[in-house]
């Protein structure tokens, strides 16, 4: 056995005896400690943060390691773990830029699910155009006061901190005047507010900042640099790691619809055939796209602007399977346990799949808009893969 072999083996096994609690997202605070419990679970079995090196908790998994676990978490349908901000963005961050007092405090509660962090860097006027926020920090006697707001913060109202980009200085160019601080969001004046999202879920908050006081030993990276640390976090934001899970979901899914049509005997039908067949052929091409990044990264070579490629490639694969779906299995496949006299609620099993194509149409909305809205992504490509003339600024 290779030792990506074991490594697939041993995960396997563990899942085996470790299986993952049955529900998609932290709508309610039971379903965010439910979550919380799965991310102490995994921890205990050391299957968090595989990719961070050992001394911090990790496993110093490889590439394809990372790519491995990602898969056979997707394979069994694990939910995301709600500390997902902490490992993804914050960790690498501390590790890239924080001191080493900053990483022993924080990074160990990260991987135990001690301390759940989201990411403040959205605004209602900067997201796209996420140099122009406007979320303030003065610094006085010891701690920043922090005054702002910020929005589409997921996971904030069960979270123990945020990572915020806040400006510091005003007179400068915009992306040069931007700092890095670590929000505690029990602090007074934090108040959050959930965002209800056409699922019915209320992931997404909205986050009020008034007057704020945060120690200065929370800042990460040096005052007014926070562009440059914020870079590693999009980085990762924006990386290779979430492609892997993401085929693998698209994979499972196409074959419960395959499932799904074959219980209500329309594999007969050639139409049918045909869209499924149009769907298998954009897993094909997006797990082609994900095989490529991986052995160009394995060479050691940047992804770089063709990540702008997968993106949109995933956003419209993912977005075609749902709309697929719900128009071959008709109305049930639009039910979602829990709506008003829905035959889909917990238990009931006159629904299709729990409602999963219902909310994967509506959810799968929002992937046109998170990373990088497809526009934003058409802009790249346009002007650093076809080399393009760039938008007029
Ligand atoms: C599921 C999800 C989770 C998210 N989680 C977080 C989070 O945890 N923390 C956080 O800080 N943010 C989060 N966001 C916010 C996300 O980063 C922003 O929504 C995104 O950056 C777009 O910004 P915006 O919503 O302000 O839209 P805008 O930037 O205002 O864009 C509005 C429209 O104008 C278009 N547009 C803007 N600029 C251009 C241009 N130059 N050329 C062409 N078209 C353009 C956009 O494509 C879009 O259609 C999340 C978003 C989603 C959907």
């Amino acid at each position: 056995m290779t030792p990506d072999e074991r490594f697939r083996d041993e995960l396997r096994t563990w899942l085996l005896e470790h299986p993952p609690p049955g529900i998609v997202v932290a709508a309610t605070s039971e379903e965010a400690q439910t979550l919380r419990h799965w991310q102490r679970t995994l921890h205990s079995g050391r299957w968090v943060g595989v990719q961070w090196p050992v001394e911090y908790g990790g496993r110093g998994a490889s590439l394809t390691q990372v790519a491995i676990y990602n898969q056979e978490l997707a394979r069994v349908d694990a939910p995301p773990i709600p500390g997902r901000a902490g490992v993804s963005l914050v960790g690498p961050t501390l590790m890239a830029h924080g001191t080493e007092d900053q990483r022993v405090r924080w990074m160990p509660r990260i991987l135990a699910a001690d301390d759940l962090w989201c990411q403040l860097f959205s605004e209602p006027g900067a997201g796209s155009d996420l140099a122009g926020l406007s979320t303030r920090a003065e610094r006085r006697a010891g701690v920043y006061v922090v005054t702002g707001q910020k929005v589409w913060s997921s996971y904030a109202s069960f979270a123990d901190w945020g990572i915020a980009l806040v400006r510091t200085d005003g007179d400068v160019a915009p992306h040069k005047g931007i700092s890095m601080l670590a929000i505690p969001m029990h602090a007074k004046g934090v108040d959050v507010r959930p965002l209800r999202q056409i699922t019915g879920d209320a992931e997404f908050n909205e986050v009020f900042l008034d007057g704020v006081e945060v120690p200065v030993e929370n800042l990460i990276g040096p005052e007014n640099q926070g562009w440059l640390v914020a870079g590693t976090t999009l980085v990762n934001e924006r990386g290779a790691s979430f492609v892997w899970k993401e085929q693998v979901l698209l994979t499972v899914s196409l074959e419960l619809l395959t499932q799904a049509c074959a219980r209500v005997g329309q594999l007969g039908d050639p139409l049918v055939r045909q869209r499924l067949a149009r769907s298998w052929i954009d897993v094909e091409i997006f797990r082609l796209h994900n095989e490529r990044t991986l052995a160009r990264l394995m060479r050691g070579e940047e992804i770089g602007p063709e990540s702008s490629l997968v993106k949109l490639f995933w956003t419209g694969a993912s977005q075609r399977l749902h709309e697929t779906a719900v128009a071959l299995l008709g109305p049930a496949a639009l039910l979602m346990p829990g709506s008003p006299g829905s035959p889909g609620s917990p238990g009931d099993d006159r629904g299709i799949d729990r409602g999963r194509w219902a909310h994967g149409l509506l959810s799968t909305r929002a992937n046109s808009i998170m990373g990088g809205t497809t526009e934003i992504q058409r802009n790249v490509i346009g002007e650093r893969l076809l080399g393009l003339p760039r938008e007029p600024r």
